[in-house]
């Protein structure tokens, strides 16, 4: 039998073959769907027992064999496995859709949540309401000619949203700078020289090839002392998806912003905006306003002050879009010259991996066991129990090291999440340099940062106790899930807790605090600036979203310009907007305001452990009682408040970023 539909206590990694996916998760969908045809058609009255618990269960053979798949994937893949999940993930998205858009479903669970009060119980209430927000924010409840319309404008926006992102990678590729005499390359380091020539040598040219990709775009216009060649590179990147040509994005935003305003429209809200504010920590347009006007307000005198020393340092008058980043690195240069990989040597994997053990130990009193008897898909892969006294709380993978069938990045996963008694299975990811006989792996600072963030995503699952799995751990709302891991950052520059493990692999020399102070330091150059950067393009983003029709977007450039707080000139040609694959070709629309929203979170979480110690016994019970325990059965404005005593305030971020 196939050995990903028998009943296992770990993935079973060291027996699964490559042909066991298609028929397993074939399987699993039929059974899923033979469970929810029994759910539909029953003739007993609908209970919350019999429709929402029992579609909450329907699909967890399926979840189970799909994590598995969906995950190695990533991070352990094949040509054989692509295609395998090329094939079958379309069938899945159409099970889930079939179900999400079932009339007989809704009908039932609308009963439910019509006949019964589940005031006093806070879980299935918001089980409840999850279920049937989901129903609805498909478009379930339309009728007729509005259901058909509705299906095929998601069609079409997920068309367009492919057509963007290809217009702008086509723009993007169809523009480069080719230099061939030496005189044009002043300024630029020697490593972007080369890759320039290995740039050119790959299209068979002479001299050197700059492209607007970000490895070449970026540094070109932070180094290059030629102002005439940053200003044509600027020019270029500036006008991806706005040229004019057959990859011109203008049309396509047009048509989403219009398509994506009348589904909202057709689901009963005002904007596309308030529909995906609907279903967010900050829940409305005018408290996301106050947000972002509180925060702007806060950092533009920074802001202003910044540009003003960079015009400072250079000769020109008014200071262009071009010269900006060339300028902010000689003053970045002369302020905080400071080599980061100076601290690497005080950074060994193990005794990272050791340190951020020990700081769940002490804030938690958990620890770690190895657990080489768990199946792992990886020689590479380390596993182990947590155990909160003598009761395990899950198992965490870790897998830390690059490999051809990786993808790049960081991040966290569950092969099973935490419902009831039954304990989560979650898993690292990350990339970091193998270590080599002499060497052990020596992390960088951001890269210790990265593997606290993911763990604080881990421990946010581990630690989760609710009976619900699609409301474990980090299922919440996607305007919260970061805090938990960003507020694990923090943690970073405390000398504190670096003394518990930062030492020179070579010399056992403790790390030397003021290069923490350094990095901080370095970390808050442009602070304001680049805070008011974000905010401008969440202003963007919330200007396209809060449109009634597409009649009103005009030219993206225009509409960008309104948005923004422009402390530099435009440049006429220039924009954001039609290169703005997070809003238009991805899932960010509307939602670009989060992360902001989330370094406010997690810096005002933080401001209370400074206040009670970092490792006080006392704040981390009720963190993790409050808020890391409950994953999503409650409100996060609701946790939030019970854990502060009050609602957020980015006084702590401002003090952070050395703003206050
Ligand atoms: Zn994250």
């Amino acid at each position: 039998m196939n050995i990903l539909l028998q009943e296992w206590e770990f993935p079973p990694f060291d027996r699964i073959r490559i042909e066991d996916y298609e028929s397993a998760i074939r399987a699993a969908i039929e059974e899923a769907e033979h469970t929810i045809e029994t759910i539909a058609t029953s003739t007993e009255a609908p209970t919350f027992e019999n429709t929402v618990e029992a579609l909450e269960c329907a699909d967890r053979r399926l979840n189970r064999v799909s994590a598995i798949m969906m995950n190695l994937n990533e991070c352990c893949t094949s040509d054989a496995l692509q295609e395998v999940v090329m094939k079958l993930e379309p069938e899945m998205t159409r099970f889930s859709m079939k179900v999400m858009t079932d009339h007989r479903l809704y009908e039932r669970v609308k009963t439910v949540s019509e006949s019964s009060d589940y005031s006093e119980h806070t879980e299935k209430k918001t089980l409840l309401e999850n279920t049937l927000k989901s129903f609805r924010r498909h478009g379930v409840a339309l009728e007729g000619e509005a259901r058909e319309r509705y299906k095929r404008n998601e069609e079409e926006l997920s068309e367009l949203k492919l057509r963007f992102s290809q217009n702008a990678l086509a723009n993007m590729n169809d523009w480069t700078l080719h230099l061939t005499s030496e005189a044009d390359l002043e300024g630029l380091p020697e490593p972007v020289r080369t890759a320039a020539r290995e740039e050119a040598e790959a299209k068979g040219l002479e001299g050197w090839l700059f492209t607007l990709a970000y490895p070449s775009y970026g540094p070109f216009m932070t180094y290059s002392t030629r102002r005439d060649l940053r200003e044509k590179m600027y020019r270029a990147y500036g006008s991806i998806g706005g040229r004019g040509n057959e990859h011109d994005n203008n049309e396509v935003i047009r048509r989403i912003v219009e398509l994506r305003a009348e589904q909202a429209r057709m689901l009963g809200y005002n904007t596309y905006c308030d529909y995906v504010l609907e279903d967010r920590m900050v829940q409305s347009l005018p408290n996301l306003r106050r947000f972002m006007q509180e925060l702007k307000e806060a950092v533009l005198p920074a802001a202003k002050n910044e540009l003003a020393e960079i015009q400072r340092i250079s000769s020109f008058t008014p200071l262009m879009s071009w010269d900006f980043s060339h300028y902010a690195e000689k003053l970045k240069q002369q302020r905080y010259a400071f080599d980061s990989e100076q601290l690497r040597p005080y950074f060994p994997l193990d005794a990272v991996r050791e340190g951020i053990f020990g700081l769940y130990g002490k804030l938690y009193g958990l620890h770690f066991d190895p657990a080489p008897e768990v199946p792992v898909y990886h020689e590479d892969v380390k596993v182990y129990r947590v155990l909160d006294g003598t009761r395990e709380m899950g198992i965490l993978y870790l897998d830390m090291h690059p490999r051809a069938s990786k993808r790049s990045g960081a991040w966290m996963t569950e092969f099973r999440g935490q419902h009831g008694d039954v304990r989560p299975q979650i898993q690292v990811v990350c990339n970091f340099s193998k270590p080599t006989a002499e060497t052990p792996s020596l992390l960088r600072f951001s890269e210790v940062e990265t593997f606290m963030h993911e763990m604080g995503h881990a421990m946010h699952g581990m630690l989760s106790n609710v009976r619900y799995e699609s409301l474990s751990g980090t299922n919440v709302k996607r305007d919260f899930v970061e805090m938990p891991s960003q507020v694990m950052e923090n943690w970073c520059y405390e000398p504190e807790f670096l003394a518990t493990f930062a030492r020179h692999w070579q010399t056992g020399e403790p790390l030397p605090t003021e290069f923490i102070d350094k990095i901080r330091a370095a970390q808050n150059h442009l602070a304001g600036w680049l805070c008011l950067r974000q905010l401008n393009l969440g202003y963007t983003d919330i200007a396209f979203h809060t449109m009634l029709d597409g009649s009103t977007v005009g030219k993206a450039e225009e509409v960008e310009a309104g948005a923004m707080t422009n402390l530099l000139p435009r440049v006429p040609g220039c924009c954001t907007a039609t290169n703005f694959s997070h809003i238009f070709g991805g899932d960010y629309a509307s939602g670009y305001y989060g992360y902001k929203w989330a370094e406010v979170l997690d810096a005002d979480i933080f401001s209370r452990f400074k206040q009670d110690g970092i490792f006080n016994r006392d704040t981390a019970a009720r963190f993790r009682r409050e808020i890391l325990s409950r994953g999503g059965t409650e409100h996060p404005a609701v946790l939030f408040r019970n854990f502060m005593g009050r609602e957020p305030d980015n006084k702590a971020l401002l003090k952070r970023m050395n703003l206050l």
